[in-house]
């Protein structure tokens, strides 16, 4: 596993296929008051890499171009926040999305613990540390602490969605989860927008 840090955009040169696995860490849980401070990317080759955001006119073409490319899938875990996160802050829509909690939230209905580190820990056997979830993640010098913590959030999600696949099908739930990752953008949009709790409540 390793790390590199680039600051406000990615390479030019750099192709992370066509499967993507994306992170955000920002000031707190409200786009409109919290500022985005790292988008973490991988393409599952046990490389993450970590875009500090230091500069907040969020110029970054390149990521800009990974994020709204339909072509590439991105997958998250809990992508209501990253992509409400990532549109608002970068302008930008971001279609084509898997979200692991929605899958797992679809499959495995024998638990209600659906976070990251249970997944890894029951599909993969992989103990994750969370310990850095609350930190300054605006701070101008990041720890190697939160890189590595900031850098795990990624490293596990291509594999945890191949099992999630596997039982997806095997239970039939494929084309509903397709629908429910398809709906994760207006679902963010509303979150964006204002107070819409639940769109579809009494
Ligand atoms: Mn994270």
């Amino acid at each position: 596993m390793s790390v590199v840090l680039h600051k406000n955009d990615l390479p030019d040169d750099l192709d992370l296929g066509k499967i993507v696995a994306i992170d955000t860490e920002t000031m707190g849980l409200k786009c409109h008051r919290d500022r985005l401070c790292l988008v973490q990317l991988s393409s599952g080759d046990g490389t993450a890499h970590l875009v500090q955001m230091t500069d907040s006119s969020y110029k970054a073409p390149n990521l800009k171009n990974l994020i709204s490319n339909s072509k590439v899938k991105k997958i998250f875990h809990f992508a209501r926040f990253d992509v409400a996160v990532l549109t608002y802050a970068l302008g930008v829509q971001c279609p084509n999305i898997y979200c692991t909690k929605i899958a797992s939230r679809l499959v495995r209905t024998y638990t209600d613990k659906h976070g990251l580190r249970a997944l890894c820990n029951e599909l993969l056997g992989v103990d994750l540390n969370k310990q850095q979830q609350s930190s300054d993640w605006g701070a101008a010098e990041l720890s190697s602490e939160q890189m590595n913590y900031a850098a795990n959030d990624v490293y596990y999600l291509h594999k945890i969605k191949a099992r999630l696949d596997t039982m997806l099908e095997r239970e039939g739930r494929r084309e509903i989860a397709q629908s429910c990752f398809d709906f994760i953008e207006t679902r963010a949009a509303l979150d964006v927008l204002g107070d819409y709790s639940d769109i579809f409540e009494h």
